[in-house]
């Protein structure tokens, strides 16, 4: 009695203050009108899209060892194996990259040989630092999320400007890493019919998550969110964790993957997701 009162309790914490309290976490983000100007070129965006289409191909034919097997479910956000692949699976993603510890966390998961996607934000890429940092991480062979230039709530801005959080954003990420990121995070998960089409227009799989922890007071420390993350009743088949680029979050990294190691789970690696451009 007291342990479903207490899973439901969590379920209620979970779902209703998941966007709210990121939300308030993330509007102290630094915001940086200045980059509108400095990323404006659509035009430019879409005839570079239609060339790329040709490269996509080719580099498909040289990956003959990662074989799509996953999808993502926009139902439930987890990931389904499509034949006989492993179910026991998890993804592990990080938002608000690259801040202060996504180096280090990339650093932990590649020693540790856990893939993650790593969702990136335009307004850490202005400096030398946020571009060096995002290619280290790219290039420990971390795949590499919009999560959009200005963390803004898409619900809340026009078509136009949605458009271009989101191109912007690419174009910015391929200029630094030399390819566009493949997978796409609203901010606070607030999808709009806009933002989701704009994504498939750019071969980007939408993204939500299936549960986190690390920006609720209570699980800011070590400790806490090491053992929530391991423990919660959400970890389960095909679920997509949520962490952020936070000290907390990169300090109780290498336990939570010990943890939900130990219990069976392998941490999916993002390659063997089936891509937008491959879908029927
Ligand atoms: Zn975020």
């Amino acid at each position: 009695m007291k342990n479903s009162f207490f899973v439901l309790l969590l379920s209620f914490v979970l779902v209703v203050t998941a966007c709210g309290n990121e939300e308030k976490e993330t509007t102290n983000e630094p915001k940086d009108d200045e980059a509108i100007e400095e990323t404006k070129n659509e035009e430019e965006t879409i005839a570079k899209e239609e060339e790329k289409d040709e490269d996509v191909t080719e580099e498909k034919e040289a990956e003959v060892d990662v074989q799509p097997s996953y999808i993502v479910n926009e139902k439930t956000w987890k990931v389904e194996p499509i034949k006989d692949a492993n179910d026991k699976v998890v993804l592990l993603t990080i938002d608000d990259a690259p801040d202060k510890h996504a180096l280090e966390m990339a650093k932990t998961l590649s020693e540790k040989n856990v893939p993650a996607i790593f969702f990136v934000n335009g307004h850490f890429l202005q400096n030398e630092e946020g571009k060096k940092t995002l290619k280290e991480i790219a290039d420990l062979g971390f795949p590499i999320g919009n999560h959009t230039y200005h963390h803004e709530n898409l619900t809340e801005i026009s078509e136009e400007k949605q458009r271009e959080e989101i191109i912007s954003l690419n174009d910015l990420v391929e200029e630094i890493i030399g390819s566009r990121p493949q997978f796409f995070r609203a901010p606070f998960g607030a999808n709009t019919d806009t933002s989701l089409r704009i994504a498939k227009e750019e071969k980007m799989i939408p993204m939500n998550w299936t549960f986190g922890y690390d920006w609720e007071a209570d699980y800011q420390s070590k400790d806490a969110l090491e053992k929530i993350m391991v423990e919660t009743p959400y970890l389960s088949n095909g679920a997509i964790l949520l962490t952020h680029d936070r000290s907390w979050t990169n300090e109780a990294l290498e336990g939570m993957i010990n943890g939900i190691q130990e219990k069976g789970y392998e941490f999916l690696d993002p390659n063997k997701i089936q891509k937008e451009k491959e879908a029927a």
